[in-house]
């Protein structure tokens, strides 16, 4: 007897994975409020599109609401990290509610953008997904002046009257090849077409893809830990799938995976989505080890080191009470 049984296969684990600063800032800023105001502290839309992460808030008391008539005249409300429009702004203030901006600051950097595209009188197209919180909240900084473009082939139907600016614009978590694709046709239908100042696709969006696709070009399956309305979690599966993955499948937690997935499966790729907590990536690399899939490696691509300040409404009143 020789005792252990071979290991079936490997791991390769991307880095980096999970959590990005805006994220970070977010989950930490209803952390702070709710120490230091006490619960209940309302928070407008998920705080981030994660649901463990939205659990366990709500059970240290935060209490998850889609719009601001939820929330009791006066309280204290948290803004999500994909931002709102002034509209909600609006109704806050005239609701006298204490609020507290988590939108990432790479968000309102877009909002700038469309703020600025708009008042130079620039039609704006935005690229970016329909009904995402994000979308909703930067269109409404310019609404009259916002074209949304969802996909490369709708560059097609698109008029505008000879002679129009334009300008375009991105959510921040979008497939960096496909948003790529996209403005190739945009600017071949428009010359004139101004690109943004800075990239759009926010550095998180973009380490990510770049590690997965690193993992699924030797994978044979890739797991995406993320949940199913966090957009940049759904790229990764793509982008790992066009990487040459045989098979990718996005789960919440290990009670998704399915074990026929692992059939015939020698190589593993790991990655998540920049609003997964980690405990939820080392519960996967657990689960694959029990079955054999024990020899994990970490595949990095870059650093990261940033990190977002928290909002200034928050630290004004951490500072006050000492
Ligand atoms: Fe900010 Fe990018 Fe993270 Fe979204 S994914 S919260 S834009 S850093």
């Amino acid at each position: 007897d020789l005792g252990m049984p071979p290991l079936g296969g490997s791991v390769l684990l991307a880095d980096p994975r999970g959590y990005c600063a805006g994220v970070d800032r977010a989950v930490i800023t209803v952390e702070k409020a709710l120490d230091l105001y006490g619960a209940p502290v309302y928070v407008r839309k998920q705080i981030v599109h994660n649901k463990h992460v939205v659990n366990d808030l709500a059970a240290r008391g935060a209490i998850f609401v889609e719009e601001l008539d939820e929330v009791p005249e006066g309280a204290t409300v948290v803004f999500s990290a994909h931002g709102v429009s002034p509209m909600v702004h609006a109704e806050a203030a005239e609701r006298e509610l204490k609020t507290i901006d988590a939108t990432c600051p790479l968000v309102t950097k877009v909002h700038h953008e469309a703020r600025r595209f708009a008042q130079e009188g620039k039609q704006i197209l935005l690229i970016g997904h329909e009904g995402h919180e994000e979308v909703e909240g930067t269109a409404g900084e310019a609404p009259e002046h916002i074209t949304l473009v969802e996909h490369p082939d709708d560059v097609d139907a698109l008029e505008f009257p000879e002679g129009t600016a334009l300008s375009w614009l991105s959510q921040t978590t979008l497939s960096v090849d496909e948003t790529m694709e996209t403005v190739r046709r945009l600017r071949e239908k428009f010359p004139q077409l101004e690109d943004p100042p800075s990239d759009d696709i926010c550095y998180a969006t973009q380490n990510r893809q770049v590690a997965v696709k690193e993992i699924a070009k030797d994978a044979d399956l890739v797991i995406v830990v993320g949940s199913a309305n966090s957009s940049n979690s759904v790229r990764l599966v793509e982008v790992a799938l066009e990487a040459g993955a045989a098979a990718s499948y996005r789960v919440d937690d290990i009670s998704e995976i399915d074990e026929a997935w692992l059939e015939g499966v020698t190589t593993v790729g790991v990655t998540s989505g920049a609003s997964v907590p980690d405990d939820l990536v080392q519960d996967v690399l657990g689960y694959l080890a029990e079955r054999g899939i024990g020899d994990a490696r970490a595949i990095r691509t870059a650093d990261e080191s940033l990190i977002f300040a928290l909002p200034p409404e928050l630290r004004r009143d951490m500072k006050a009470a000492g």
